[in-house]
């Protein structure tokens, strides 16, 4: 017995994608380059849908690659030239990338202006300031579904269980401006259902299929499942599907989070476009 709204992730996306296209076609040209190093295939099948989604609403997207083996002053020099180049508006690297590179020292090299993953220590440090700047796409996308259900958060006890830089801190930091008391769990966390069993909004942001079980979850809670694992099964989520008895509102997996975030990495590329062609105001470093 399902009582959870499954809330719509490609519904929604397909729909912002469409808004997207009309904003692009206005701005005549906006310019994503993306950088894959190495030959991770989850990464490779992340790149591909991106430039799908890029062609669709008509983003000009460039596939550097470079092999395994890149040092790091090669893949340094790449993100410089990407910088300078007037065509590109957006740069995202793929991560994880091999070992011999600094990802720090890589995401620090890109133009806060074309930081489309939100992952520079200035679009950071600007999220955790409560400022206007590029903001990590996934957890955009999870704020834009929130929305989109009607999910209040002012005054809501939200938990996201994850605190990673690219899923976990920003979203805690997004519910925060958005007025929930936020809660951020992690792997050392004790007595972690105790937390989300609190939760109005739970986000689970972890990589772990079904840690998260009815048991934990409040009734009419909305939760959110990012967590996307490849199995024998197919791709499953941080959150056991059964959880859907219990809850309001539940993302599925896949179609929830994972559309929202291209749709939202989409619109990162418009901003940034906006950005340079000064019809945003890029806020002062
Ligand atoms: P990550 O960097 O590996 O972070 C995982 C987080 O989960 C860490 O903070 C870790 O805690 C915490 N954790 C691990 N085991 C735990 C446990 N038993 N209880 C509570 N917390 C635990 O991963 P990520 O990049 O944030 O991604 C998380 C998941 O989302 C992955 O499955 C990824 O594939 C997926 N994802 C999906 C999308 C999408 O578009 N749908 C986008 C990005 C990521 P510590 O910090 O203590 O180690």
């Amino acid at each position: 017995m399902v009582s959870a709204t499954l809330m719509d992730g490609a519904a929604l996306a397909a729909r912002l994608r469409q808004e997207l296209k009309e904003e692009i076609a206005e701005l005549d040209h906006v310019g994503l380059a993306t950088v894959l190093v190495g030959d991770d295939p989850a990464s490779e099948i992340y790149i591909r849908q991106k430039h799908k989604a890029s062609q669709e609403v008509g983003i000009d997207a460039v596939d550097k690659r470079l092999p395994a083996t890149t040092p790091e002053e090669e893949l340094l020099e790449l993100v410089d030239e990407l910088n300078e180049d007037d065509e590109v508006d957006g740069i995202l690297v793929q991560t994880p990338l091999p070992n011999q590179i600094d990802e720090a020292r890589v995401m620090r090299s890109i133009d806060p202006k074309k930081d489309v993953d939100g992952l520079h220590p200035f679009s950071a440090g600007q999220l955790y300031l409560g400022r206007q700047t590029l903001v990590p796409a996934t957890p955009l996308g999870i704020m834009q579904l929130l929305l989109e259900y009607d999910v209040p958060t002012a005054g809501a006890r939200a938990v996201v269980v994850g605190r990673s830089a690219l899923v976990g801190k920003p979203v805690s930091m997004l519910l925060l401006q958005a007025n929930a008391t936020v809660t951020i769990c992690h792997s050392q966390t004790a007595d972690l259902a105790g937390h989300t069993l609190a939760a109005d909004i739970l986000v689970a942001a972890v990589g772990r299929p079904g840690l998260i079980t009815p048991e934990m979850v409040k009734h009419g809670a909305a939760v959110v499942d990012v967590g996307i694992t490849r199995t024998d099964e197919g791709l499953r989520g941080d959150v056991r599907p059964d959880v859907a008895d219990v809850t309001a509102y539940l993302t599925p997996v896949p179609g929830g989070v994972g559309p929202m975030t291209i749709a939202a990495l989409l619109g990162n590329a418009v901003r940034a476009a906006r950005y340079r062609n000064g019809l945003l105001a890029f806020p002062s470093i």
